[in-house]
């Protein structure tokens, strides 16, 4: 019962994305999700920290409402550098990453993120330009979302993020393959004994497909099995082999392991490992 509320408000909120100026709507819609919310349930477990950054007051408002009501505990940051410090102190689960800053702007904000910590960060990103998400992307963004967005989709995305992030129960075993050793336990990966320093979303894909060497998967696939997406922005998938093959392999624009099938997909070829012909 409590289904068929969630997904009809959801095809609701989908059809009327969040509008960015008109302060009456949006706290129309906030109301309505409130009401929702309280109907369809505690929904998942809700102890994680978010950082939120966004220097738009009303915008940072309201998302961090949404986040409060799905049980999460929020931090805002109102610039970039303000993110820094509060992501050191804190130790967020999760960065939610407004591309535009004063000062220092979300692109920069996450390349100094990712030199220190492996925290999943959602990229907010005001035209949805492609050129903007795949920066964004680049620069080591597990997910990113277009403004004008849904508060509601922003949740979603949030959870799909950190259920990939903690995986709490019965973790998949080790994988060793090609010179790797992959623990999702520990969430820690080697190659050839050396750590790699992988996002979230580069160590599932990683993990994804080692354990089915030798097997071709499109993008669209890749994007259901690793992102749980039904749906979504394939070159999200071109912009994360690309960075993965940069920590993975000798040559990466000559890869040896995870290899193009031209017009097909990806896959990982167990024979390799990563020498490259050294
Ligand atoms: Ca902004």
């Amino acid at each position: 019962m409590s289904r068929a509320v969630v997904s009809s408000y959801g095809m609701r909120t989908f059809a009327r994305k969040w509008p960015v100026s008109g302060a009456g709507q949006l706290r129309r819609t906030y109301a309505e999700s409130v009401t929702m919310q309280s109907a369809s349930s505690a929904a998942e477990p809700g102890n994680r920290r978010i950082l939120l950054v966004e220097d738009e007051q009303t915008i940072a408002d309201v998302v961090r409402d949404y986040l409060l009501q799905a049980g999460f505990q929020v931090d805002v940051a109102g610039d970039g550098f303000s993110a820094l410090n509060l992501a050191a102190t804190r130790q967020p689960d999760l960065v939610i990453l407004d591309r535009m800053l004063p000062g220092l702007d979300g692109v920069e904000v996450c390349r100094r993120l990712r030199q220190s910590m492996s925290v999943p960060v959602i990229m907010v990103t005001a035209l949805g330009t492609e050129d903007d998400r795949i920066l964004g992307l680049e620069m080591g963004a597990d997910d990113y979302v277009t403004k004008p967005f849904s508060p509601r989709e922003l949740v979603l995305r949030v959870k799909s993020v950190l259920r990939r992030s903690v995986k709490e129960f019965s973790p998949e075993p080790p994988v060793e393959l090609a010179g790797f050793e992959l623990d999702p336990a520990s969430r820690t990966v080697t190659h050839r004994g050396a750590p790699l320093t992988l996002t979230v979303r580069e160590f599932d894909l990683l993990a994804f497909m080692l354990r089915r060497p030798n097997q071709v998967f499109s993008r669209e696939e890749l994007i259901k099995a690793v992102w749980g997406w039904d749906f979504g922005d394939l070159s999200t998938v071109t912009v994360h082999v690309r960075r993965l093959r940069e920590k993975i392999e000798v040559n990466p624009t000559k890869p040896e392991l995870l290899k193009t099938v031209w017009g097909v997909g990806y896959r990982f070829d167990a024979k390799g490992d990563g020498r490259g012909g050294h």
